[in-house]
């Protein structure tokens, strides 16, 4: 364990621990990067770092162990989307009158505090950033340093205002991190108050390279697809479901031939028997859509003879066939029923139903192009 387990930005990692070493990481920092690109994995990393019991050096630089007390219960919030499902879980199940109050917090280590954004507005709530205001000028539990990770940069707006006093003067014993997929869409109050540290993803060479030092059980066109697929996220491409999006994607490419031959029709009904409500139907549902997307858009990258942008690589024969058949126009009416779709979950129509309303629209519109 240790950070050497974080792939890729070494520039910044050692950035990063440089300052560590000197003592002079600041207390306000802003990780910006897109999705995938290691902004909460680092961030826990760091604040491991920090609060290591052993804090042993690796190139003559700070390193945590990842196995003493304090490095093991950070570690388990590494797991966030975890963590958050079984935080917002333990909410669904109070009572009206406690759900109110209760905001959503990720709390593995007693001085280590993440802070995600509250749904169904999906951003950082002011009752949030007050717990952080409220707790951050006393000294740590148990550790060296209290730690507070904001994975979003979306803030309500009295939020924003609450934080940027503790962002401004933030106590010797305390560290803040933001993280933003684009720093220039943080408040520029918040923004000045911190320092900013960019990420950026992986190619997908250097993945390609990655996935076969460490799954090795997959083939080489299997590797070249997850690659593409996980958008330079190495955790993402790790624990990549490949049966699963494979079958999602067989299903996806059965209800975009529909919309041209007839006799799929049969095919499609039973697919869309497959998806029914509860939440495996969702899940299901949603790499359905995921699938749906990267297919559209390969189709669209072969269509605009940007093949070599492809995606799902192993399936190329196929899509070429396909994209001969569909144009531009039928492509984003396609996005656009998709669009429908998802729309139509949220508000929780019977899937299969919405399914079949995606079909109709999607041969419609195929009326239309050809009289
Ligand atoms: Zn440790």
């Amino acid at each position: 364990m240790g950070f050497s387990e974080f792939h890729g930005n070494e520039e910044t990692v050692s950035r990063l621990r440089n300052l560590l070493a000197q003592g002079r990481l600041p207390h306000s920092v802003i990780l910006s990067g897109p999705q995938g690109s290691g902004k909460y994995t680092l961030a826990t990393m760091i604040a491991q770092a920090l609060n290591c019991e052993t804090r042993p050096l690796t190139d003559g630089l700070p390193d945590f162990c990842g196995q003493c007390g304090s490095c093991a219960r950070i570690g388990e919030a590494a797991d966030l989307d975890t963590r958050v499902a079984e935080s917002l879980e333990a909410r669904d199940a109070m009572k009206e009158s406690e759900k109110k109050e209760t905001r959503l917090f990720v709390q593995t280590h007693p001085d280590v505090l993440v802070i995600a954004p509250d749904p169904p507005q999906m951003m950082i709530k002011v009752d949030q950033v007050r717990r952080v205001v409220g707790s951050i000028y006393f000294r740590p539990l148990e550790a060296r340093e209290r730690v507070f990770i904001f994975t979003d940069g979306a803030f309500m707006k009295e939020a924003a205002n609450s934080l940027l006093k503790a962002l401004e003067e933030p106590p010797e014993c305390a560290t803040i991190f933001i993280l933003a997929k684009n720093a220039g869409e943080l408040l520029p109050t918040i923004r000045s108050r911190c320092m900013v540290f960019s990420l950026h993803s992986l190619s997908t060479e250097t993945m390609e390279r990655y996935l076969l030092d460490h799954c090795r059980q997959w083939k080489e066109s299997e590797r070249a697809l997850v690659s593409r697929l996980s958008h330079g996220a190495v955790g993402r491409a790790r624990s990549f479901d490949l049966p699963a999006y494979c079958a999602a994607r067989h299903d996806a490419l059965i209800l975009l031939k529909t919309a041209f031959l007839a006799e799929f029709h049969t095919e499609l009904f039973k697919v869309t028997e497959t998806y029914r409500a509860g939440s495996e139907g969702r899940e299901k549902m949603e790499l359905l859509l995921r699938c749906l997307y990267s297919l559209l858009e390969d189709l669209l990258f072969l269509n605009a003879g940007a093949g070599q942008l492809l995606r799902n690589t192993d399936i190329r024969k196929e899509l070429e066939k396909l994209a001969e058949e569909v144009d531009f126009d039928w492509l984003s009416a396609a996005a656009l029923a998709i669009g429908e779709v998802e729309r139509g979950m949220r508000r929780n129509l019977l899937r299969s139903l919405s399914l079949d309303g995606l079909e109709a629209a999607l041969e419609n519109h195929e009326k239309v192009l050809s009289p």
